[in-house]
């Protein structure tokens, strides 16, 4: 694991391209709502990449008949972390499976599809970078799952 500071406004830019035809596709439409004095935070921006593609494609597996996907940045400065949030219009998930879905080979989808294991990877990345990470979701309006990141102290 890489330990360097870097801006998680510029890695979300680079996921919306890697999928943003993917949404064209799909008519799912992209809210960006970045706080644009986010601080940096320290750890590997490939692995958060990952996280963030992997709830990006949850999601927009989520919208097979289009959607809204939003991608929101916030800085809580009060608890000194940087807050993430990948929120869609979709399916949602039912209560009885929210335990369940940060399993490794949990999957509700086709093998083809998935294999269950997205969502463990995004929890063992948020994990190693000490941040949490948690769900809401209404069955058949949509899911917003939500990270916070420490903010490093500066040590000069
Ligand atoms: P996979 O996508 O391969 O099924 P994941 O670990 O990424 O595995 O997700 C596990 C399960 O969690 C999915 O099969 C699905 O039931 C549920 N899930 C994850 N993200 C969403 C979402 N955005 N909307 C609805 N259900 C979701
Ligand atoms: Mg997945």
């Amino acid at each position: 694991l890489e330990r360097r500071l870097f801006d998680v406004n510029k890695v979300i830019h680079d996921v919306v391209l890697l999928s943003r035809h993917r949404m064209e596709l799909q008519h799912v439409s992209l809210g960006l709502e970045l706080e644009q004095a986010l601080p940096e935070i320290e750890g590997d921006a490939g692995q958060i990449q990952q996280c963030f593609i992997n709830l990006i494609f949850n999601a927009l597996e989520a919208m097979p008949e289009g959607g809204r996907l939003t991608v929101r940045t916030a800085l809580d400065a009060k608890r000194r972390e940087v807050r993430v949030e990948v929120e869609d219009t979709g399916v949602g998930i039912p209560n009885e499976l929210m335990s369940q879905i940060f399993e490794p080979f949990f999957s509700t989808k086709n093998q083809d599809k998935g294999v269950g294991l997205g969502l463990s990877v995004v929890y063992g990345i948020v994990k190693e970078h000490r941040g949490s990470i948690y769900v809401k979701s209404k069955v058949g309006k949509g899911s917003c799952f939500i990270m916070r990141f420490p903010i490093p102290s500066k040590t000069s």
